[in-house]
C-alpha cells in the first residue's frame, strides 16, 4: 500500500503500469506465503517465487502494445533469470537459517526442562534461583525458598510399579504447578522432590502457601481406575529470606532442613525454618 501510494504520488506515463506491478507482485507474495504456509521450501519453490516475482512484467501491457513489446523483448529473459537466480539463492540462506533458529529452540527448551514432568530442571533451578533471590532482596521485598517431597513415594512405586509412579510425579507437579504464579520457580530438584523459589512470600504467605498446596496434594488423590486412587501426601520445608540474603545456597539448606523436620515429625506436613 504504501509503495503503491508512492508510485501515484510519482506519477507520470508509467504510473498505472507501476501501480500495477506492485498490485500483481504483493498478489502473488501473499499467494505463495499461504499455498506453503507449513512446508519445508526447497530449491524448486524458491526458483517458483522467482518466477513469481516476474509476473509483474505483464503490467507493461497497459501501455500501448508495441511500446509493452519492445520493452518486453529487452529485459524479460535476464530480469526472469535475475529473479529466479536471486530469490533461490536469499530463500535458501534465509530457509538455512530459519532451520536453524528451530533448532536452537527446540534444544535450549530440552536442555532446561525435566523429560518427565515438563517443569525446570535443576540446572536452570542453580542458574536463577541465585538470581531470584538477589534481584528480591535489592528491591527490598522478600522471597521464600521451598522444597516439596512426596511422602513414601518409594512404597507407591513398589506397589503400583514405575511407570505409575511416573504418572504420580507428573500429577503431582501439575498440581505445584497450577497452584503457584507463572512467574515462580518451579524445577524438578531430586527424583521425587520438587523446589520452588517464590519471589514477595514472606514466611507467613510462603507458610500460607505451602499449606495450600499441602492441602491440594491431599484432596487430589491419584485416579487408577474408575474406582480405585492412591491417597498422596507431601512434606514441605521452606525458608524466606527477609532482608539481605546469606546466601541462596544457605537459604536452600534451612529449606532443606526443614523439610527434614516435617519428615521426622509425621510428615504430610509444613515447616517453616526461622531465621
Ligand atoms: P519419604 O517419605 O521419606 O520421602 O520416603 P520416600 O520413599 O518418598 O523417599 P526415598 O528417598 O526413600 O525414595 C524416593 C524414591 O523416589 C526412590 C526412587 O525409586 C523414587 N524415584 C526417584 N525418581 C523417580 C522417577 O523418576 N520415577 C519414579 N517412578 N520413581 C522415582
Ligand atoms: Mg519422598
Ligand atoms: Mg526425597
Amino acid at each position: 500500500a504504501c509503495a503503491i501510494a508512492f508510485r501515484i504520488w510519482v506519477g507520470g506515463a508509467g504510473m498505472w503500469a507501476g501501480v500495477l506491478g506492485i498490485a500483481i507482485s504483493a498478489s502473488a507474495g501473499v499467494a505463495f506465503a499461504l499455498y506453503f504456509r507449513q512446508a519445508r521450501l526447497r530449491m524448486l519453490t524458491f526458483a517458483l517465487l522467482g518466477l513469481g516475482a516476474s509476473l509483474p512484467m505483464a503490467s507493461l501491457f497497459v501501455l500501448p502494445w508495441e511500446t509493452a513489446l519492445m520493452i518486453l523483448e529487452t529485459v524479460s529473459v535476464p530480469m526472469t533469470l535475475a529473479n529466479i537466480a536471486g530469490t533461490v539463492l536469499v530463500g535458501e540462506i534465509l530457509e538455512r537459517r530459519r532451520i536453524q533458529y528451530y533448532r536452537e529452540n527446540v534444544l535450549s527448551q530440552e536442555a532446561s526442562t525435566d523429560a518427565l514432568t515438563q517443569l525446570a530442571n535443576r540446572r536452570v533451578f542453580d542458574m536463577r534461583g541465585p538470581d531470584l533471590l538477589m534481584n528480591s532482596a535489592r528491591k527490598g521485598e522478600p522471597c521464600t525458598v521451598m522444597v516439596v517431597d512426596i511422602d513414601h513415594f518409594k512404597q507407591i512405586n513398589d506397589t503400583y510399579g514405575h511407570d505409575t509412579g511416573d504418572k504420580v510425579l507428573r500429577h503431582l507437579s501439575q498440581i505445584v504447578r497450577s497452584n503457584v504464579r507463572k512467574s515462580d520457580l518451579v524445577a524438578r530438584y531430586g527424583g521425587e522432590e520438587i523446589a520452588l523459589v517464590l519471589p514477595g512470600h514472606d514466611s507467613r504467605g510462603g507458610g500460607g502457601l505451602a499449606e495450600r498446596l499441602r492441602r491440594a496434594v491431599e484432596n487430589a488423590p491419584f485416579p487408577l481406575d474408575n474406582r480405585n486412587t492412591i491417597p498422596l501426601s507431601v512434606s514441605i520445608g521452606l525458608y524466606a529470606n527477609e532482608g539481605w540474603p546469606e546466601s541462596f545456597w544457605a537459604a536452600f539448606k534451612r529449606a532443606d532442613t526443614a523439610l527434614y523436620r516435617a519428615k521426622s515429625s509425621g510428615r504430610n506436613r509444613v515447616e517453616v525454618a526461622l531465621a
